[in-house]
């Protein structure tokens, strides 16, 4: 269907951070399938293990328990610190499951305990529920009536969200900790605390969305253990896979026992596919030095774009290898620019040029991709 302003360009095959098209041009690839391709293209071990289970069993059902995925669940459990997981096969499932519990736990606690406070700048979805809870008015059009009991709060206003935060009609509180697709916007360590505090007070359900800052992108398993705080739940996707659709809910506590036989399920969640590559992933990140490497160059990316003291550029955000370019034009410019020169870069929010190299791009790839960034921003410049 006609959902997508696509570029036209058709590609082969990649390696690492690089891509090929049909036709044999190469592209440096800042995107990675929009947060998505952790380890790259072509990566030889993911390949091989994906090869490898296809081989044995690709699905069998939920009924079933197979090795990857009991593998998968202790692993994720393990080392990101919660108690259970439920497997998916998106970031807007993983958001759906996490505001079912939500609502269970809360209408457990009191029958009028079931609205879900969310941000504004928020992206969680594309779900009728998923649309609802994400707080941008653009998003809220055509698909109504939409899910009752969302409100939304603005970023870093603690006195506001201490309003908000009902302990009567609220379950939960659910955040990015760098808002993505609104424009790469980190929230502060003081409100996200402020927020947790609040939502401990009143019996809230704290509750992650890092289906985008998740899985190592900016530079440590989750964003949140940078930011001092520990959600209840936490929902991840993207990167989780290396590119497999996969999605996964993480909870802890009272909140990773409200689930029961029956309440939730799905079909593909879960299968050994998408575990085994998710395991590859898992043991890339835990590699001595991996997390912090792509911390280095994260900070390398961003001191290179602030090198430039570009005029069209008003400021560099982000964590990690997730990197939020503030621009005084329309970001699609920049983005239309920068592939005439063979980089691949996103947008986010109204004036933001996103980039979310694969994890593993090298420092050269990096040097050259901002090289082709600053020549687009001059190409926007002079027209
Ligand atoms: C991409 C994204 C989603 C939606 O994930 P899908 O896999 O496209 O359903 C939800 N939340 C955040 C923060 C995202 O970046």
């Amino acid at each position: 269907m006609n959902t997508y302003a696509r570029t036209g360009l058709v590609f082969d095959h990649g390696a690492g951070a690089r891509l090929w098209t049909v036709e044999g041009d190469e592209y440096i690839d800042f995107t990675a399938g929009i947060g998505v391709n952790s380890l790259g293209h072509g990566h030889p071990e993911l390949v091989a293990a994906i090869a490898a289970q296809a081989a044995k069993a690709i699905h069998v059902s939920n009924y079933f328990l197979t090795e990857p995925s009991i593998k998968l669940a202790e692993r994720l459990t393990d080392t990101a610190g919660y108690d259970r997981v439920f497997f998916c096969n998106s970031g807007a499932e993983a958001n759906e499951g996490m505001f079912k519990i939500a609502r269970k736990y809360g209408s457990s606690k009191k029958p009028e305990k079931n609205v879900i406070v969310t941000l504004r700048q928020s992206f969680h979805g594309r779900t009728i529920t998923t649309v609802t809870a994400t707080g941008q008015d653009k998003f809220h059009k055509y698909f109504g009536p939409f899910t009752p009991g969302f409100v939304y709060a603005e970023p870093e206003d603690t006195v506001q969200l201490d309003a908000l935060l009902d302990a009567d009609t609220v379950c939960a509180f659910a955040f990015e900790p760098i808002q993505g697709e609104g424009g790469v916007r980190p929230l502060s360590r003081e409100y996200l605390q402020a927020a947790e505090r609040l939502c401990r007070e009143r019996d809230i359900l704290f509750c992650a969305d890092e289906v985008q800052t998740g899985i190592g992108r900016t530079g440590t398993l989750l964003a949140c253990e940078q930011l001092g705080i520990r959600p209840d739940v936490t929902a991840v996707a993207k990167g989780l896979a290396g590119g497999v659709p996969i999605g996964a809910i993480l909870a802890r506590g009272e909140a990773a026992e409200v689930l029961r036989p029956g309440d939730h399920g799905t079909t593909f969640g879960g299968n050994p596919l998408a575990a085994a590559a998710a395991l590859v992933v898992l043991d890339q990140l835990e590699k001595p030095g991996f997390l912090e490497d792509v911390q280095r160059r994260g900070r390398m990316l961003r001191e290179t774009i602030e090198s430039f003291r570009h005029p069209l550029v008003k400021d560099v955000r982000g964590m990690g290898l997730m990197v939020g370019v503030g621009v005084k034009v329309d970001p699609h410019l920049v983005v239309d620019a920068a592939r005439a020169h063979h980089l691949l870069a996103l947008t986010a929010g109204e004036d933001t040029v996103r980039l979310l190299p694969p994890l593993v791009i090298t420092d050269e790839e990096l040097k050259l991709g901002a090289a082709a960034l600053k020549k687009a921003l001059d190409d926007v410049l002079k027209h």
